[in-house]
């Protein structure tokens, strides 16, 4: 077989066999196949499609492509589940729901990423906490989750390594936004995890990924259809990013919202929603709940018993943080020396969000990256950040801006100032949550 054929039927709108695809794949992760083949074979797949089967092919190559996590012989006890985001603004639901679902008797191996662009990434946020390790050798891993029920670390060069070298090539020959190339790359890194079934929460608006509903709902399908027939059960909730999730937007600023939540301080209502949606999805995917109602009420009950915080503190520790972070995160997070007030210049209601903007305010105060190798700073970033259909004037600023110093800090204002759109009457609010898709529908 020679790349080039294989590259040449699907230029010509063939559809492949899985004995093609698995070797590109191999050819992607040995170095036989060079970086301008895969560069062409994105780009005909960007123009022509996958058919279903070629979609799970490449999605289960990629993933055979390195160690794939085995839970055989642990005796857990019981379901492996997780969560995945296309990543967005404001998006700590990982945190809070990881531990909430541990709580609920849910085995939960999250491997999360860290942010590019404007979106902030789960791995950054729990790097805010001096100490904890991202990057613990697989046994400690498994034990962790065995012990405690979940743990939160980042992607080893083991894991869906063509997956790696693919998007990379991918990224900079604009051939990232394909349906299926996105499937195949979300889901090979996810289910090399080991799971058995993934709530996927699949953004839409102005600061996702896919930015129109209906560009959002057929990543939906695509992925759910993928990972069913690839033997993970599946769901995917479509969530509005048209504006900040919660109210506040950076590392350690996400990482004091995300305890506040668990200990009950303050629950942003947005944030809490699509929280508890995706969630209940992993209660009901995993069999743990029977119903919705079920799912809310063991959720509601790991809140408020305080054992999901409770496990969140194990977690944090048993990663190498402080064993007292969640009584004591003000002691342990990073804070930025300049926290100014940000007003708009006349009164009124916000209307619109430039989301992807906003989030981008965070990579002009250090939070966040322009590129993969830039170093970050944990302290900065945006609290109180108001929602869509709150009055504005000169007593209640837009948010807050937490920056290094005060040239920052007016730098990000002005960003900040111009990501919001006000207008004289109340607007019509987004809905949070749009719809779920389950296998039954794809
Ligand atoms: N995230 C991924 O991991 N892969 C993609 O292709 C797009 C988003």
């Amino acid at each position: 077989m020679l790349p080039q054929e294989i590259i040449r039927a699907k230029r010509d709108g063939k559809t492949l066999s899985r004995e093609q695809i698995a070797f590109f794949v191999k050819g992607i992760t040995d170095n036989t196949v060079t970086d301008s083949q895969i560069a062409a074979f994105a780009m005909s797949v960007y123009f022509n499609g996958m058919a279903m089967p070629e979609r799970v092919a490449l999605t289960e190559e990629m993933m055979n492509s390195g160690n794939v996590v085995s839970w055989e012989g642990m005796d857990l006890g019981g379901p492996i589940v997780d969560k995945h985001s296309t990543g967005g603004v404001s998006d700590s639901v990982s945190l809070m729901l990881g531990p909430m679902v541990a709580a609920c008797g849910g085995y939960v191996p999250m491997i999360a990423g860290r942010g590019l662009g404007h979106t902030g990434g789960t791995l950054d946020k729990f790097e805010s906490i001096p100490g904890y390790n991202i990057q613990p050798d697989l046994q400690d891993f498994q034990r962790i989750v065995k012990d405690i029920g979940v743990a939160i670390i980042g992607q080893t060069a083991d894991l869906a390594p063509a997956d790696k070298r693919f998007y990379s090539i991918r990224d900079i020959t604009a051939t990232v936004d394909s349906i299926p190339l996105i499937t195949a790359s979300i889901l090979s890194k996810k289910l090399s995890a080991g799971l058995e079934s993934l709530a996927m929460d699949v953004k839409t608006g102005n600061g996702a990924f896919m930015t129109s509903l209906e560009d959002s709902r057929g990543l939906a399908s695509s992925i759910v259809a993928v990972a069913n027939d690839a033997g993970v059960r599946t769901s995917a909730t479509i969530t509005d990013m048209n504006e900040a999730l919660g109210d506040t937007a950076g590392n350690a600023t996400e990482m004091r919202e995300a305890v506040e939540y668990l200990t009950g301080v303050r629950r942003n209502p947005r944030l809490h929603e699509v929280t508890m949606a995706l969630a209940k999805q992993m209660l009901q995917l995993s069999g743990i709940a029977n119903t919705a109602e079920e799912a809310e009420a063991k959720l509601n009950e790991a809140l408020n018993s305080g054992r999901a915080a409770e496990i969140f503190g194990k977690m944090v520790h048993a990663l190498g943080g402080p064993a007292d972070f969640v009584e004591n995160w003000q002691h342990y997070l990073p804070k930025a020396p300049v926290v100014m007030p940000v007003y708009a210049d006349m009164p009124g209601y916000i209307a619109q969000v430039a989301t992807r903007e906003l989030g981008l305010v965070v990579v002009t105060l250090g939070g966040g990256r322009r590129n993969s190798a830039d170093t970050i700073n944990h302290a900065v970033g945006i609290t109180d950040i108001q929602p869509i259909g709150t009055y504005i004037d000169s007593d209640r600023p837009l948010a807050f801006v937490h920056a290094q110093d005060e040239i920052s800090a007016a730098a990000a204002a002005v960003e900040l100032k111009a990501s919001i759109g006000l207008s004289e009457t109340l607007p019509q609010l987004n809905p949070v949550v749009y719809e779920t898709l389950t296998a039954n529908d794809v």
